[in-house]
């Protein structure tokens, strides 16, 4: 495969760009080096490269682009945005469109905010949770990934692990002091710190479904027992729904698992593909946030016109019937010939798989929580990355990371997909 324009590219961005790239997971560390791919058009579920090579692509760019690359309804909604003036600094009745579709389709909101990233939504619902208990202290799970502000990279998953960073330099430990971690699904251990510290923890930060050391799912009951247990110490549980939210469901995943936090912070999906994060809750809490309470949060760029039109935009492709069960029934075609193929080649393997999401481990072992991910074979990931790559199929370059389905994906692409599966393991397997 020519890569020869990427590469003159990334050369050149490394003399402007530190690192040459503008997130740490974007250059391909994670799987031993190399040149990352530039792309230059998506359609549909298919990337095109900027030297002519076609890709099949399961990035789906982290995860907000879940209706395929460019959809037209989308990208008809972001043109008429952008006619119309992209920014104004005042409010628009496109914000209370949005703020009403959101809370119709996730209970648990009595108010939201907009704002710009799914980091900017996890750290106000953090700094509003201090504001409401008059407490310091977070808890987070292992591995699991909510940004990168301060209190939450402690014990990071997703980029920082795949660089080597969970707990980042220039962090100040007091910030760290205020942050414990707990492995996820192990109630035991979440209990033994909720005895330790639970009168002095604000909130609990939660992924309800795992997305940052790949796809992993609550253990039955354990999102309830981290409920109980947080609110018995009159603590609060947000929700990071930044992956999840409408991903697996028109909705969240807390309705899916019928559990329901104080707050969530989503992002992602839910900007159609455009910057956005938000984050909502209980009126009593949201209350916190000014204009109406002490708790400060601002953006200049927080509900803009063209972000709340793709959004709206989005949702309308995803809420339309049918939706979720097509990208159920092609993540179930991926997971059921991936194994084959594993099998027929011999090698140790597991999916992890909901719905369209899903996350392929060199492993034996089942995958429970992040020490279980950390475990996996990395350079056997690395291989199966660069292979299926050539093979014109653009995964993320990380073990830890998924692959994201889009409403765009074809029984055709999984067919050449699982091809290019088969051929890699079967050469895997001959090394
Ligand atoms: N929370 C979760 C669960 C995420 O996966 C991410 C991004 N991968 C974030 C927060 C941060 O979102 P953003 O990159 O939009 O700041």
């Amino acid at each position: 495969m020519n890569i020869e324009t990427s590469e003159l590219l990334f050369r050149e961005a490394e003399e402007h760009i530190v690192g040459g790239v503008n997130s740490p997971s974007r250059a391909y560390k994670g799987v031993g080096g190399g040149t990352p791919i530039y792309m230059e058009r998506g359609e549909g579920s298919r990337f095109y490269d900027v030297d002519g090579n076609e890709y099949i692509d399961y990035l789906g760019a982290y995860g907000p682009i879940i209706t395929g690359h460019a959809h037209p309804h989308i990208t008809k909604a972001i043109t008429k945005a952008a006619e119309t003036g992209v920014l104004y600094g005042t409010p628009t009745a496109l914000e209370n469109t949005f703020a009403k579709k959101l809370k119709a389709a996730i209970p648990s909101l009595d108010k939201v905010r907009f704002v710009n990233s799914g980091t900017e939504a996890v750290m106000t619902t953090i700094r509003v949770a201090r504001a409401y208990t008059g407490r310091n202290k977070m808890i987070k799970f292992a591995g699991c990934y909510h940004g990168h502000s301060d209190p939450v990279l402690v014990a990071a998953g997703s980029g920082p692990s795949t660089l080597g960073t969970p707990d980042s330099a220039g962090v100040p430990a007091s910030i760290a002091a205020d942050v414990i971690t707990v492995p996820f699904n192990d109630v035991e251990a979440f209990r033994e710190a909720m005895d330790k510290y639970g009168d002095e923890v604000a909130g609990v930060l939660v992924e309800p479904i795992v997305g940052n050391f790949g796809i992993v799912e609550p253990k039955e009951g354990f999102l309830q027992q981290v409920n109980d247990l947080t609110h018995e110490k009159g603590a609060l549980v947000i929700y990071d729904e930044v992956i999840t939210a409408f991903r697996f469901t028109y909705g969240s995943a807390q309705q899916l698992l019928g559990v329901e936090p104080d707050m969530t912070a989503m992002g992602k999906i839910i900007g159609g593909g455009l910057p956005i994060g938000a984050y909502g809750g209980r009126a009593d809490i949201m209350e916190q946030v000014a204009p109406l309470g002490p708790a400060y949060q601002a953006g200049t760029m927080s509900g803009n016109p063209a972000s709340m039109a793709a959004g709206i935009a989005c949702l309308e492709v995803l809420e339309q019937p049918g939706t979720y069960e097509h990208l159920d029934h092609l993540g179930a075609l991926l997971e059921e010939g991936i194994h084959q193929s594993a099998d027929s080649h011999g090698l140790q393997i597991r999916v992890n798989r909901l719905g369209g999401a899903l996350t392929v481990y060199f492993t034996d072992k089942s995958i429970e929580n992040y020490e279980d991910a950390e475990n996996t074979d990395g350079e056997k990931f690395a291989t199966f990355f660069k292979k299926m790559l050539e093979k014109g199929i653009n995964l993320a370059p990380s073990k830890y990371e998924a692959w994201f389905l889009t409403t765009a994906h074809t029984e055709e692409d999984i067919d050449q997909t699982l091809k290019a599966v088969d051929q890699t393991f079967a050469e895997m397997a001959r090394n």
